[in-house]
């Protein structure tokens, strides 16, 4: 790194005064949403993860609300159409490598601002986002392992709808959020107890940065 962009990050680091000393900023994502983004679930009307995800997208507004944060994420539509699974499983293994891909056109057809697609196919669910303002969210088949196992699609589902809202991934595996590079995986989330795992506080307050208390959509 070269002298002056040490310096600039430094200068960085001390003007963010409401983080305390010596703890790492939870990795955000680097995006924040300007709206309340709507969210359509394609799949089977009959499939259980309909409801998750509606409870899910409760889960986050109920914790937006607690943080005073004046953003939250709006309405769930289930729509027609599908994401094809060759795309998705495409996407995911892009995700595995730290690829970004393209905006795929298929996408664009489909209404709603985080599209959240619950597939049949086997695949390490994930979350993307576009510069065009669309994200996606897709999960994995629910009836296989390990989304098959208590208390572990919800969690899924939630933990992938932070990632839509711009949480990154922690290494604590008894938080919602962990994730790669650490080794947390789906199955840590099994628990005889339905719940949800909750944020660290370093979540929290990246959320609260990423949409503070005077929050408003810019349009
Ligand atoms: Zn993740």
């Amino acid at each position: 790194m070269k002298r002056r962009d040490a310096m600039q990050g430094i200068a960085i680091a001390l003007l963010a005064p409401s983080l305390p000393v010596g703890r790492a900023l939870a990795a955000g994502l680097g995006f924040a949403w300007g709206m309340v983004p709507t969210i359509a679930t394609v799949g089977a009307v009959d499939d259980p993860r309909q409801a998750l995800v509606r409870d899910a997208v409760g889960f986050w507004n109920q914790t937006l609300s607690e943080l005073r944060s004046g953003f939250r994420l709006g309405a769930v539509a289930s729509q027609e159409g599908s994401v094809p699974d060759d795309l998705i499983v495409a996407l995911s293994e892009s995700t595995l490598k730290g690829m970004k891909r393209p905006f795929p056109e298929q996408l664009g057809s489909i209404p709603g601002d985080i599209v959240v697609a619950l597939s049949d196919a086997h695949f390490i669910s994930f979350s993307m986002h576009w510069s065009t303002g669309k994200g996606l969210v897709a999960i994995q088949s629910g009836l296989a392992y390990p989304l098959n196992l208590p208390n572990v699609a919800c969690n899924v589902i939630a933990h992938e709808l932070g990632h839509a809202i711009g949480l990154g991934h922690n290494s604590d595996p008894t938080m919602l959020m962990c994730g790669r590079p650490a080794p947390c995986r789906p199955t840590e989330f099994q628990s005889a107890t339905e719940h949800y795992f909750p944020l660290t506080s370093d979540d929290k307050a990246l959320l609260l940065q990423l949409y503070p208390v005077d929050w408003h959509p810019s349009r």
